[in-house]
């Protein structure tokens, strides 16, 4: 009996075959965080990792005091010093702080980075919110210019695009304006709300104290339909920032990257000005949001370097996975690469040497020993819980005839090959492979 569960709102990250929830899969999160990581290196953006807690204090700085992320979410402690420290619960602020503590304005003019890794927010866990979560994002930090927010848009959807993403997300886009503009628009939002506070949910109301921009993201039911008549900040932003927004929204048609311009998102974050956007998809039930970013042009200053501007992008690796798999399991995929089980001890020289030369070829080969041939059936049952599409079985007769049994676990058919690898190779491993 296992005596400790995970804490709330966390799980493991197994070895397919060992879990309950394909989405928890190892093998899933590879090729997701991968294809990101792919991604991101085509476009010239280099790793960055940063340490998992920071002082609470950049949090309040970047993220914002008002945020839910801050004032609700953040799991602060005290280290035995008495200073206080807080798990991320984001990546933006920790790597701008890196790049400002390594000055690394002074080596480039444009600075592109990407990291991947654990974030906390003490959330109320449901499907697709976990109190750790895991973040690839990206950050592009240079001069102000709407052709970098394209840039970093494009890089997500090439990566949402090679997970077969791309039909079921929508990919929404915003401008919200300079701080002066978006302080009118706030004032406007204000009144708005103010003058129909009866009708307002808790939970907004708080929010007209604190943060009034943040009821637009409401999805409680009594705020909906305010929200559809509130005044749009299109009706407050400059030349200026119509032209921001103009330019990307030409740039991404000019990238074939279908996007939807929504008046009313604005992201919970203090750090964003000018370009926001947001991909949602219905695949996790609910409309739910799989990323998001925008630009950020007073941050790099505001953490301590000098008057540099930037955007970014940051995606929930759960949320993703999960509709990957969706969308992989309705197109069931085919089996791929090959299995060797050996029978009995006087055949694995000759097994592990033919698994060993068609791993030479670049193919996937799983070594698989038994040592009676009563325990085949459990080999096979392995071979077909882990998708293979041929199992090579390899026994005495085999290695007496210089020959092996070629199972297609697809076709359910049987044949045999001689035993010769590049022979093996060309009439079976590589129908099956990878590539
Ligand atoms: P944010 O940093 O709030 O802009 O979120 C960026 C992305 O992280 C969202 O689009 C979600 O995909 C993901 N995300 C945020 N919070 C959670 C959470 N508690 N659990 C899982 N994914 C999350």
């Amino acid at each position: 009996m296992p005596k400790f569960a995970t804490p709330k709102g966390t799980f493991d990250i197994l070895p397919a075959y060992l879990c309950f929830e394909n989405w928890h899969s190892s093998e899933a999160w590879h090729e997701v965080e991968s294809t990101f990581i792919q991604e991101a290196q085509k476009a010239g953006f280099h790793r960055i990792q940063t340490p998992i807690f920071e002082q609470t204090e950049l949090f309040y700085k970047s993220t914002g005091e008002t945020t839910d992320i801050v004032g609700k979410e953040m799991y602060s402690f005290e280290d035995k010093s008495g200073r206080s420290m807080t798990l991320r619960p984001e990546g933006t602020p920790g790597t701008l702080r890196a790049l400002v503590n390594c000055s690394a304005h002074q080596t480039a003019n444009i600075n592109k980075v990407f990291y991947s890794g654990p974030m906390f927010r003490y959330e109320r866990p449901q499907k697709g919110r976990y109190r750790q979560f895991h973040q690839f994002g990206i950050e592009l930090i240079g001069p102000k210019c709407p052709y970098m927010d394209i840039e970093v848009i494009s890089i997500a959807w090439a990566a949402y695009q090679r997970l077969s993403l791309d039909r079921g997300v929508r990919l929404e886009v915003n401008s919200i304006g300079s701080t002066k503009e978006r302080l009118n628009y706030r004032h406007a939002l204000v009144e708005y709300f103010k003058s129909n506070q009866k009708a307002l949910s808790a939970d907004s109301l708080r929010r007209l104290e604190t943060n009034p921009l943040r009821i637009l993201d409401s999805k409680e039911e009594q705020d909906v339909e305010l929200i559809a008549s509130a005044p749009i900040i299109w009706n407050y932003l400059n030349t200026q920032s119509i032209d921001h927004f103009e330019t990307l929204c030409t740039g991404l048609e000019a990238c074939a990257i279908p996007y939807h311009k929504n008046p009313r998102m604005v992201r919970g974050l203090d750090y964003y000005n000018d370009t926001v956007f947001e991909w949602v998809s219905d695949d996790l039930g609910a409309k739910s949001s799989i990323g998001g970013g925008g630009r950020y042009d007073k941050l790099y200053h505001q953490l301590g370097g000098p008057d540099l501007q930037g955007v970014g992008f940051a995606c929930g690796l759960e949320r993703v996975i999960m509709s990957y798999l969706q969308q992989k399991n309705e197109c069931q995929t085919d089996r791929k690469n090959a299995i060797i089980i050996a029978i009995g001890s006087h055949c694995h020289k000759r097994a592990m040497a033919l698994a060993h030369a068609l791993r030479a070829f670049g193919q996937k080969i799983e070594y698989y020993p038994i040592d009676h041939p009563k325990k085949i059936k459990n080999a096979m049952s392995w071979a077909d819980t882990m998708g293979y599409r041929y199992a090579l079985i390899f026994g005495e007769e085999e290695l007496d005839n210089l020959q092996i049994q070629c199972k297609d676990l697809s076709s359910r058919t049987q044949f045999s090959c001689k035993l010769e690898p590049s022979i093996i190779y060309e009439n079976i491993v590589e129908k099956s492979s990878n590539k």
